[in-house]
């Protein structure tokens, strides 16, 4: 891989950090993926946005922008040009000598590259998903490289043949370990409001508003896990998980086959929109 790293781009093995990096010992570091369809990167200023806020969030001075104007240049080299793929980014607070708090004058530490990554047109997949009690914080809305609570639940997964933990919190669902979590009752789509218990998924945004556009009705109201079997269709969303249906949640099944109507017509829908977005520009 080549990789940008702190304003020059290098082969990956020439890319050094320091132990001290924040982002090493405390995982004080934000992150953000993006994907590249067909030349185009889908909801670029949603995730450019997202990282903004980010950054804000927990104090880190760094110019998105710089990311940015090395795009380019990084596509070439990683000789991605004309191939889809994903964009890793991630911006620590930089190496400094080891205290809890906000070094002074530290510089950022802002790193990204990309790698061949072709998402099928429609997520064919049918995932199984497990349950679990929240064990994450609560701010949950940092996109934060502090990811041990994502990596051990996703292992809990794993290890069940499941692709997801689906966490509840205080008896409500709220996200799963990468991804969003959506479900449908009586053609009413449900999604947990965007609040700290949450990532503010962009592919969860990118179905609210396709739900508005074609019709769908959609309450951004969470679901009680007791309610989890009283629901029609559920699926999960991301940017490498685009719209995946849900088989199974926990013991519950949703359909044996093929997944339910309204997650269908989404999923043709976010396609539509991909299809459009990748011939914008
Ligand atoms: N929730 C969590 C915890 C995630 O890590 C992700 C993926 N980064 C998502 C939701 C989905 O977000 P997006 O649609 O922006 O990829």
């Amino acid at each position: 891989h080549k990789v940008f790293l702190n304003g020059k781009i290098v082969p990956s093995a020439d890319a050094n950090i320091s132990v001290f990096d924040r982002g090493f010992i405390f995982g004080d570091g934000l992150y953000e993926v993006m994907a590249r369809i067909g030349g185009n990167y889908f909801y670029r200023e949603a995730h450019l946005n997202r990282l903004r806020r980010g950054l804000k969030e927990i104090a880190i001075d760094f110019d998105v922008a710089v990311f940015e104007e090395h795009i380019p240049e990084l596509l070439r080299v990683s000789d991605l040009e004309d191939k889809d793929s994903l964009l890793y980014m991630q911006v620590s607070r930089g190496a400094a000598p080891r205290q809890h708090s906000f070094p002074a004058n530290v510089p950022p530490t802002a790193m990204m590259y990309a790698w061949e990554k072709s998402l099928p047109e429609i997520e064919p997949r049918h995932a199984h998903a497990v349950i679990k009690e929240e064990f994450r914080w609560s701010r949950c809305d940092i996109k934060s490289t502090s990811l041990l609570g994502n990596v051990m639940a996703n292992q809990w997964a794993s290890s069940q043949d499941a692709y997801e933990t689906v966490f509840y919190r205080d008896g409500i669902v709220t996200e799963a370990s990468h991804s969003n979590i959506f479900f449908v009752r009586d053609g009413v789509v449900y999604t947990h409001p965007a609040n700290n218990h949450i990532l503010w998924g962009i592919t969860r945004q990118v179905v609210v508003e396709l739900c508005e556009t074609m019709g769908i009705p959609l309450k951004e109201e969470a679901i009680a896990l007791s309610q989890i079997t009283a629901m029609d269709e559920a699926f999960l969303t991301g940017t490498s998980t685009q719209i995946m249906a849900l088989k199974t949640l926990g013991n519950h099944e949703y359909f044996a086959s093929e997944p339910g109507p309204v997650t269908r017509k989404l999923q043709e829908g976010f396609l539509e929109l991909k299809i459009r977005d990748s011939q914008a520009g």
